[in-house]
């Protein structure tokens, strides 16, 4: 197509992005049914990049019916776990072989620095992989004693299999493209299951790139399906398949919601990783050296655009000038540019949409009350930049406060009485994430025992590992990402009883 992007492009991803990308079903590389296609576009320039086959309900019909195939009849069933285990290591390992490549494309999809590509988005997909494949060899049921008070003196051998859930469907997002989709595919295969992940309309690429690979680990065809599409589509076409057996999703609550509605035709089994206002609490007797540059990047990172973000952050009041002071003067030294640029610390936004959202919430919080200490603008005329912002002046009922921004904008609020500040911290209709800054041990304990989050950081922030379970309380979500909590996404437990005497 002959894209407008940086001359040093990786000549792979240059190749790849050139022609239009077609969606993989039973194996095969096809177009849509309808011969639409849809662009992608460079965040940093808000040209086109790629195009892309649209998949649509017929499509989602007929990659449903390919997974269905593969599960009820294809010889993925019969693969031994520990084949099934080396096939997604071997993927592991070839993604690691294209470490460089696969982060050229997230950077030119998504906009993120090359560099956070490069040394965080891929090699955790890496790692996820290696760490699921480990455990295809390890799902066990369990063997159970049992009484059975009405049937004296007879004896049973009962035992428990834990056996995959059939056909998954897989929506995410677009803010860690490659990561979610890692996260979604690595249980779901490690389990035995078969999957249709639809990838994000806004950066559909990575998955796709990542198809070639599965196809080139030898999955067998029909295993893993990809299709790209939009959400009211093709995603809404996926949570309502009656031949699903669950949908695991990764986005907005709003959006959330749509899948449990769409999911009860059939009452598929349903996860959901959603949205976030995570509370970030910085006590007075912090190490301020690390609590600084920690709470800013917990707001920073990605550009904000993580549904942990710390996006609430309560500070002592007695520190209150100097942390946010401190979080400015970070603020104000991040190099917001492309992604491409070596020197760029923060890319563009994701969108035009998702910089006009971010800039109404700035427009929003300013008619409100709330001033910044700094940014609070769009930055340049061209590509979706927007300022690292620091919001002072904020009050618990505002929606700069209340709502997630999924922007590098952070709400400083002071807060003088350390024992009240938990239900300050807790009044959110979200529980996805929480992080405490403090020395004293008992106190951080406390509160991470007390914080209504599903994941609670202490003196750290955006720590993330495979082996770490991921997932909301309250309206951030249903189930756990990552860990071996994840394979329960996947299996379900089926109850054999045999009589012996
Ligand atoms: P955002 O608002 O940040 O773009 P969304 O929750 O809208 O996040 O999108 C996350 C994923 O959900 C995307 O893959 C998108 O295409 C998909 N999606 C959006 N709307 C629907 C829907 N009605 N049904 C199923 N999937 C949807």
């Amino acid at each position: 197509m002959g894209i407008a992007v940086s001359p040093q492009i990786h000549p792979q991803v240059a190749d790849f992005i050139d022609k239009p990308r077609k969606m993989l079903i039973n194996g095969a590389w096809v177009n849509s049914i309808s011969g639409k296609t849809f662009p992608t576009y460079n965040p940093a320039t808000g040209e086109v990049l790629a195009q892309v086959a649209e998949g649509d309900r017929e499509d989602i019909e007929q990659a449903v019916k390919a997974a269905r195939k593969a599960f009820d009849q294809g010889p993925w069933r019969r693969l031994t776990a520990s084949e099934r285990g080396r096939m997604i290591w071997k993927l592991a390992d070839l993604l690691e072989e294209h470490i460089e490549e696969f982060a050229y494309l997230e950077s030119l999809d998504n906009g993120k620095p090359l560099t956070i590509a490069r040394a965080a988005d891929v090699p955790l997909a890496v790692d996820l992989f290696r760490y699921m494949a480990g455990w295809a060899t390890k799902i066990e049921g369990n063997t159970i004693p049992i009484s059975v008070p009405y049937t004296p003196g007879a004896k049973y051998l009962a035992y428990t299999l834990r056996e995959p859930v059939g056909v998954a469907g897989q929506i995410i997002p677009w803010n860690f493209p490659l990561l979610m989709a890692a996260w979604k595919l690595g249980p779901a295969l490690a389990s035995g299951c078969t999957v249709v992940l639809k990838p994000a309309e806004q950066t559909p690429l990575s998955a796709l790139r990542l198809g070639e690979l599965i196809t080139e680990a030898g999955f067998p065809e029909g295993v893993v399906n990809i299709v790209p599409g939009y959400g009211e589509t093709a995603g809404a076409a996926l949570a309502a398949h009656p031949n699903v057996d669950k949908i695991a999703f990764t986005g907005s609550t709003e959006v959330g919601r749509l899948i449990v509605h769409a999911a009860a035709g059939n009452l598929k089994k349903v996860s959901l990783e959603l949205g976030g206002k995570s509370p970030n609490v910085v006590f007075k007797d912090a190490d301020l050296d690390s609590a600084i540059p920690g709470a800013a990047s917990a707001i920073f990172f990605n550009h904000g655009q993580c549904c942990c973000a710390g996006s609430r952050l309560y500070i002592e009041k007695p520190i209150f000038d100097r942390v946010v002071e401190g979080i400015a003067d970070h603020a104000k030294k991040i190099k917001v540019g492309s992604g491409l640029d070596p020197e760029t610390s923060m890319g563009p936004l994701v969108s035009e949409e998702q910089l006009s959202r971010v800039c109404g919430y700035l427009e929003a919080g300013f008619s409100e009350g709330a001033t910044a200490v700094t940014g609070g603008h769009k930055k340049g005329d061209k590509g979706y930049f927007v300022e690292p912002t620091v919001l002072v002046n904020t009050r618990e009922d505002m929606k700069v406060v209340q709502e997630e921004i999924f922007g590098p904008v952070v709400a400083a609020m002071p807060f003088d009485d350390p024992e009240g500040i938990l239900p300050r911290a807790n009044d959110s209709d979200y529980g996805l994430a929480a992080a405490v800054w403090t020395r004293d041990i008992s106190k951080a304990h406390r509160m991470a025992e007390h914080l209504h989050a599903g994941t609670v950081w202490i003196n750290c922030y955006n720590i993330f590992d495979a082996a770490l379970p991921f997932g909301g309380y309250k309206q951030s979500g249903w189930g756990r990402e990552m860990g071996h909590d994840a394979l329960n996404l996947y299996t379900q437990t089926k109850a054999i009883c045999t009589k012996i005497a």
